[in-house]
């Protein structure tokens, strides 16, 4: 069975790191915050002092860290150190990136390990919180056939879907496109809400009547954005998040970039990054991104 080294163990790492303990894997784990060390710890994971000793002997090392900064350095260290003493990064070994970051920063990492003889994949994920919790996250997987194949009943125990986008950085491109659109879809759908409600209409009547309708998605059937709607969406809860604002706009911002290096034209993910910018601006970063909602229904 793979000897897994897991860091991050955030809102996302923390549980899917969970399942793999509960599968019987062999988890060896790091954060910067030791609380969250101690429950993986209590569930049976080991943990160790240093990034170098927790990869010692891994087959496969997981990373589900904040932003791409997070990532490079990791992986600079760990192959920095690797050069030095063979101990550390195994030849042979597998990096899974499951953070959503840049692909640029995925690809040039996925040359300097190969260099090392490390395999790598970036497998973005979908889902949230309930989704890790669990196990049924979406991935999506940039990296070769054979890499994909060695990840893929790992990915299974932490995930239901498990796709192979194409080459390392292609699930960060389809990640970006997910979540330009589900951007566009909350505005979308905050704005129609509140065009019904300012003319009279019962948001829950409407939202009905819009899910049963041509205007029928996601934001709308599932995480309404509108509190009162849905009992168990983040706008019913005061918008505790779920998907930080915070979060939402770092998509975007990856999501602009990217469009710029291909020349795409992305206007209303324009919009949806400014929208969401101001949002942040305004004290709203911490709250769940479907806040967007309070922009149209404030008098
Ligand atoms: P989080 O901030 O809750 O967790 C990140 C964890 O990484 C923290 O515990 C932090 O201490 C740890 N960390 C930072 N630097 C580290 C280092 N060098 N070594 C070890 N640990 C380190 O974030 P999250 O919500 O778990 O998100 C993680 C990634 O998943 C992000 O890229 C995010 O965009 C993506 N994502 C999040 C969601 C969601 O709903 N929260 C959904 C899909 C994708």
């Amino acid at each position: 069975m793979e000897k897994i080294s897991f860091f991050g163990l955030g809102n996302m790492g923390g549980p899917m790191a969970a399942n793999l303990v509960r599968a019987g894997y062999e988890v060896c784990v790091f954060d910067l915050v030791p609380a969250a060390v101690e429950e993986l710890v209590n569930l049976g994971a080991t943990k160790a002092e240093t990034p170098e000793e927790v990869v010692k002997g891994a087959n496969v090392i997981i990373s589900m860290l904040p932003a791409g900064k997070h990532v490079a350095s990791l992986y600079e260290g760990l192959i920095g150190s690797s050069e030095l003493s063979n101990a550390n990064l195994k030849k042979g070994a597998l990096v899974i990136d499951c953070s959503t970051i840049d692909a640029g920063t995925i690809q040039s990492l996925s040359v300097k390990l190969e260099q090392i003889g490390v395999n790598c994949i970036d497998a973005p994920v979908s889902g949230g919180v309930a989704g890790a919790t669990n196990g049924t996250l979406s991935f999506m997987v940039g990296g070769n056939e054979k890499s994909f194949n060695q990840a893929k009943p790992l990915l299974e125990v932490m995930g239901k879907n498990v796709f192979h986008a194409g080459d390392v950085g292609a699930g960060q491109i389809a990640k970006v496109c997910n979540n330009m659109l589900l951007s566009i879809l909350m505005v979308g759908t905050s704005e129609a809400l509140q065009l019904g409600i300012d003319n009279g209409l019962d948001p829950k009547v409407l939202s009905e009547i819009m899910s049963n309708s041509s205007g029928s998605n996601w934001t709308l059937d599932v995480y309404n954005p509108c509190p009162g709607v849905q009992e168990t969406a983040p706008a019913s809860n005061d918008y505790k998040p779920g998907f930080m604002t915070n979060l939402m706009l770092k998509d975007l911002g990856l999501a602009m970039d990217t469009a710029v290096n291909s020349g795409s034209a992305t206007p209303m993910g324009s919009l949806t990054r400014n929208m969401y910018a101001l949002h942040q601006k305004l004290g709203n970063g911490d709250l769940d991104f479907s806040s967007i909602f309070n922009q149209f229904s404030q008098k």
